[in-house]
């Protein structure tokens, strides 16, 4: 094979810093903010993590919901920087309300940072992120979202909600790559990390270093090379969802979460959706329960055997016993995916000589759908 073949992930042109600008700008109409954008170039941890760490230091005292396993991560993060945390968590099946947001700051008044998943794919559940604005902007304090998980599936609105720090990442619903992530970062937000002496620069975790030589600049010069193909692969993905239109990308999702809720009740042989109200279940992916004595992540492999393509998982770590996650998620938001989860769920229970009705669950899953 002779060297001058092209290859399209090898004979790219350097992707300019005008470009670069031009994917934050469409990240920012995706969000429908104001604020400054900072795509950062790694999976969405770093700038969880980066956003963390640049504004919480010892004399903060944070609120962190835990909703699944990314808010324990955040705890650490915050405590890890000596702030003060507060740790409210949520039993997995249900959603943090804005009610308990608000007990929270009438018990700690002193409440200045608030962290919080949207939805987690992990868990699959969904927390009303705009009505947990309104208490944590009457505070005052700054709100960190995770946002991961639900960009694309439904609305995130950081300037409508008042989120000060608001994480997407492309690869859960937006059908994107995994390894660049962006945040959007209010005046405020970059005020307090100006303020705090412990956040990160002259680091790969820096905001500040992108704030500083990179939007102050007016993005003329980007502080290293880029990952070139991840940020192509990301403008690629944002051109999509802008063809078809982000509502519809939306639409898929909410169908693609009923029809799966719908058709797991129906299938029968004890399988029950994970989060108990279908209004705290995630668009993106639907948790179920599997039924009592079969250990779900034996089930997950025998329904992979019978289909490897249908995109099932077990919980993670402490819920690889309990939970079925059906990821149905960007290019896998449609109804044959939820058909071949139901079918290959169908045929690992049915091995275990549970009494199920694929048919009737596929039907189920076809009336919910629209
Ligand atoms: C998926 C996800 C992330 C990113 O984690 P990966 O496992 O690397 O994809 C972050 N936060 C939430 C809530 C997520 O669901």
């Amino acid at each position: 094979m002779s060297t001058a073949v092209t290859h399209p992930f090898l004979h790219l042109a350097p992707l300019t810093a005008a470009r670069f600008a031009s994917i934050e700008d469409r990240v920012a109409r995706l969000l429908r903010t104001e604020q400054d954008v900072v795509i950062m170039q790694g999976e969405a941890l770093l700038p969880l993590e980066g956003a963390i760490r640049g504004t919480a230091g010892p004399g903060t005292t944070a609120l962190n919901v835990i909703t699944g396993p990314y808010g324990q991560t955040f705890g650490d993060w915050l405590r890890d920087c000596g702030a003060t945390v507060i740790d409210l968590p949520v039993p997995f099946h249900t959603a943090v309300t804005a009610g308990r947001i608000r007990e929270a700051f009438a018990e700690h008044p002193e409440i200045d940072f608030v962290s919080l998943v949207h939805a987690e794919a992990a868990t699959g559940n969904t927390n009303p992120v705009a009505e947990i604005g309104e208490v944590v902007r009457e505070r005052g304090a700054l709100f960190y979202l995770d946002a991961v998980a639900s960009v694309g599936a439904e609305p995130v609105l950081p300037d409508a909600w008042g989120v000060d720090l608001c994480v997407i990442g492309a690869q859960k619903a937006m059908g994107g790559p995994a390894g660049v992530s962006a945040v959007s970062v209010s005046a405020r937000a970059w005020a307090r990390m100006a303020a705090n002496p412990r956040a990160p620069r002259r680091s790969y975790l820096s905001l500040l270093d992108w704030k500083e030589r990179w939007v102050d600049g007016g993005r003329k010069a980007l502080l290293h090379a880029p990952a070139q193909l991840e940020m192509l692969a990301l403008e690629a993905c944002l051109e999509r969802i802008e063809a078809v239109g982000l509502d519809a990308v939306m639409a898929r999702h909410a169908s693609a979460a009923a029809a799966t809720r719908a058709g797991a009740v129906a299938l029968g042989g004890g399988l029950q959706p994970y989060v108990d109200e279908a209004a705290d279940a995630a668009p993106v992916a639907t948790t179920l329960r599997a039924p009592s004595g079969v250990d779900a992540s034996e089930l997950v492999t025998r329904a992979l055997e019978s289909d490897p393509g249908a995109p099932l998982a077990a919980g993670g770590g402490a819920l690889a016993k309990e939970m079925i996650r059906v990821n149905h998620y960007g290019p896998d938001a449609t109804p044959g995916a939820v058909r071949a989860s139901l079918s290959a769920l169908g045929a690992a229970l049915a091995a275990r000589g549970l009494t199920v009705d694929v048919e009737g669950a596929l039907w189920a899953a076809e009336d919910a759908r629209r």
